[in-house]
């Protein structure tokens, strides 16, 4: 396993040193000709205005949501100096997969699962805690489905002395009470969603007695309750402009421990669920390709049983189901769209970030569905030769990594492949189970349930 096309070897984990990290996050938006479609106001079908936002979101995140302007904005140090508590992350060259696969390809991963949410999600949650500190707010509110974002965002409301509201997504406050017990130990409230405390959530606990909730009905009760009460906002975990500029700390770091090693990638890999990891880890390789300066390829990866990108429409929904959020532009199988109840494997949000999605429109990225079982038997090929278990989430892009590998291994390329790790899979387990005792099940939507959700979106035109 040694490394002779560079003259330096390559270690098995680069890491940078503190110093190296960055300090500026980049915004990918100031290099795309053509913008991403602004949000809207579903009242009046006009795009969005700052004021507008305000009774929502934080002032500072409201205007890195409409900047489109500024290439780079700078990382409080108060921001930094929690980001050194868990970053950098290490950009892992998988040697081991590569010699079980017998490719040519050369294979890294930047690694995000070194903190206690388990995930990149504590990167966001960390930024839009502090802005809403430095507002001078008494709380956030946020929804979480299977329980990363709400866990990043009650470690960060933590460090920050912020109340911290959690609508979860009740099947999975039933189904998880492990999550909840950690979003509760680090001092968060969690509220089972569709709940009573709202006027969102009593009406469709009446209209659907029973529900077990889902991720568009806890946004709408979490915006509920960020505007209905004092010194609260909301913040959410994925699909924002905000949400993708912090994650770019992810490319940022990977593309500084590669030009160190002069490494450069051919393939760049994520899984999409709201597209904030995939967005994050591409951004500076795609501003590079955007101001022609360098070419990569880029491959956005989804479950097949809830496949946006791949399937979906691009247009104008509704964010969550109450329909009380800003509408996008965006890839989306509809507001109402909800993957059949054998999906286990995470991803399962009805749109995509407006940013990827117009990337993708313009044909700048790639975007690749798996069905969960193969993307499982993936996790576990990874987990038993690189150590890591991997989320059900990741492992989509494991997946589309290990078939590109596999590809150089037939035609003899000694292509660079690189893919976000996005965290682990402690909390998955009960999905690992339903595969090791090989009860998992497929579900692919038919064109007609598609077409059938993409009927009722909003008729928005530009
Ligand atoms: C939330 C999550 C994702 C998907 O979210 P994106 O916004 O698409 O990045 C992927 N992996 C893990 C581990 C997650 O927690």
């Amino acid at each position: 396993m040694s490394e002779s096309t560079n003259n330096k070897a390559i270690p098995y984990k680069i890491y940078l040193h503190e110093s190296e990290m960055p300090t500026h996050y980049y915004n990918v938006r100031a290099d795309m000709k053509k913008k991403p479609a602004p949000l809207v106001n579903p009242g009046t079908g006009k795009p969005i205005t700052a004021d507008e936002l305000k009774p929502i979101f934080c002032d500072e995140l409201i205007e890195q949501e409409l900047n489109e302007t500024d290439r780079y904005i700078e990382i409080p140090q108060e921001i930094r100096d929690f980001y050194k508590m868990y970053r950098p992350s290490p950009l892992v060259r998988a040697y081991c997969l590569e010699e079980k696969l017998q490719t040519p390809a050369k294979i890294y991963y930047k690694f995000e699962g070194n903190n206690t949410s388990g995930s990149h999600k504590l990167n966001s949650a960390i930024a839009q805690a502090y802005y809403a500190k430095k507002e001078g707010l008494k709380g956030v509110t946020t929804e979480t489905g299977a329980g990363q974002w709400g866990t990043a965002l009650s470690m960060a409301c933590s460090y920050f002395e912020l109340d911290c509201n959690v609508y979860m997504v009740k099947v999975s406050y039933e189904q998880k009470p492990f999550r909840r017990e950690v979003m509760r130990t680090y001092g968060a409230s969690v509220t089972p969603s569709p709940s009573e405390t709202t006027e969102i959530g009593k009406k469709i606990l009446d209209e659907h007695p029973g529900t077990t909730g889902s991720l568009g009905c806890a946004i709408s009760e979490a915006v509920e309750a960020a505007t209905t009460t004092e010194g609260y906002k909301y913040v959410l975990g994925s699909v924002l402009n905000q949400v993708l500029l912090h994650q770019s700390i992810i490319g940022e770091e990977a593309m500084a421990a590669m030009k160190k090693y002069d490494i450069k990638p051919d393939v760049i890999i994520g899984c999409a669920g709201g597209g904030s990891n995939v967005g994050g880890l591409m951004s500076p390789f795609m501003g590079e390709k955007l101001r022609g300066e360098a070419d990569y390829r880029f491959i956005a990866v989804e479950p097949a049983s809830c496949p946006s990108l791949t399937r979906g429409r691009y247009a104008y929904d509704f964010c969550d189901t109450g329909r009380v959020c800003p509408m996008a532009k965006m890839y989306t199988l509809g507001s109402g769209y909800i993957p059949a109840p054998n999906h286990a494997g995470g991803l399962r949000y009805h749109g995509m970030s407006p940013i990827v999605s117009e990337l993708y429109h313009q044909g700048k990225l790639e975007a690749v569905s798996y069905t969960q079982t193969k993307v499982f038997e993936a996790a576990r090929d990874f987990a038993r030769v690189e150590g890591i278990l991997p989320a059900p989430e990741s492992s989509h892009a494991i997946k589309a990594a290990v078939d590109e590998a596999l590809k150089c291994k037939e035609t003899g390329e000694e292509k660079t492949i690189l893919f976000g790790l996005t965290g682990t899979g402690y909390f998955d387990l009960y999905a690992y189970e339903k595969f090791n005792d090989g009860v998992m099940t497929d579900y692919i939507p038919s064109d007609e349930e598609i077409e059938a959700s993409l009927a009722t979106l909003p008729n928005i035109e530009e």
